[in-house]
């Protein structure tokens, strides 16, 4: 094997317009413009995430590919920005010395999975604390209970209607509609 290929694709359309230091790319739709993220520094984030999970050193070779709806117009020195149905030929044309050989793959594609399984468990427990969090938040404010200080919350009247506040005013500034009491 020749390396890790970190590949970002992007499916936008009309003319593109960017360069490799830019923060921002643009892309250009019959004079409406718009700005994203430069993908070449995008997919450096990446490869640093990538590179951030092995012990030795890597070898990464970062391509950004543009499917055919848009029209690059980049200008790239160094970088590989391409079209997605020329990845193929691309891949072939970098892989020119042979680094790893197939223990070292093996070892490497362990890493990596094992990391999006880490990944996905902790996207997994972010949803649960979320949930948790609004739960919490809810009951509290069910009792009456201010649940950004723990401070009571009292029925107050103000220009647009009822609301609840925090007895903490000023300190605390929690409010919530009465409304969303019931
Ligand atoms: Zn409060």
């Amino acid at each position: 094997m020749y390396g890790i290929f970190v590949i970002e694709t992007k499916n936008y359309k009309g003319w593109i317009t960017g360069n490799e230091k830019g923060e921002y790319w643009t892309q250009n739709i019959y004079g409406n413009k718009h700005q994203f993220k430069n993908p070449i520094r995008q997919n450096y984030g990446h490869k640093k995430a990538l590179e951030a999970l092995f012990d030795e050193p890597v070898r990464f070779i970062p391509i950004v590919a543009f499917s055919t709806e848009a029209d690059l117009k980049v200008h790239i020195e160094k970088e590989h920005v391409i079209y997605i149905k020329n990845i193929v030929k691309c891949i072939k044309q970098l892989s020119v010395d042979k680094c790893y050989d197939m223990d070292q793959v093996r070892v490497m594609k362990h890493v990596i999975e094992k990391n999006q399984l880490k990944e996905k468990q902790e996207r997994k427990d972010h949803i649960t604390n979320t949930r948790k969090n609004i739960k919490l938040t809810n009951e509290k404010i069910k009792g009456n209970i201010c649940p950004r200080c723990g401070g009571t919350l009292v029925l107050r009247k103000g220009k647009y209607g009822t609301f609840y506040g925090c007895s903490n005013y000023p300190k605390c500034r929690y409010t919530i509609n009465s409304k969303n009491l019931k």
